[in-house]
């Protein structure tokens, strides 16, 4: 699999370190490491907005498709079109599909197909992987009041 954005371990260390990412974001996006449940910051965020990948900030989620799993993770029951490219992954003794931005190969978290209506699926996110955006109109409502 190839992606349009490529960059070496240093070069991503590096940016996640300037964009100010939590520590985790390297392990995560770069070694497909799962922040453990319950500890991410978007687990339980529920404001107006999208969700970016930290890495190359691609629009991955809107906030309208975040649901409370109660898994733990940051869950979401569609992704952004062509924002997430899958894989399987054998690794743990399971077979699962992996996520991954289609932009820059960040490993984001799993699919799973136990997610609530219309779709039915469950993108089971790691915190780490993820930068949020307020949404726009919210801002503007913000800057009249
Ligand atoms: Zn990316």
């Amino acid at each position: 699999m190839s992606f349009p954005i490529q960059k070496t371990e240093a070069e991503w260390r590096a940016l996640l370190a300037q964009k100010g990412a939590e520590p985790l974001a390297f392990e995560v996006t770069r070694h497909a490491a799962t922040e453990r449940p319950f500890t991410g910051k978007y687990e339980a965020h529920w404001a107006d907005g999208s969700y970016h990948c930290i890495c190359c900030g691609a629009k991955l989620f809107d906030s309208a498709t975040k649901f409370d799993a109660g898994c733990g993770w940051p869950s979401f029951w569609q992704a952004v079109p062509g924002a997430i490219v899958e894989r399987i992954d054998r690794s743990h003794g399971m077979v699962r599909t992996e996520t991954l931005c289609a932009r820059c190969g960040a490993h984001l978290g799993h699919l799973f197909e136990d997610g609530p209506a219309p779709t039915g699926l469950r993108y089971c996110m790691n915190s780490a992987a993820l930068d949020f955006d307020a949404d726009n109109a919210a801002r503007k409502e913000a800057d009249n009041t």
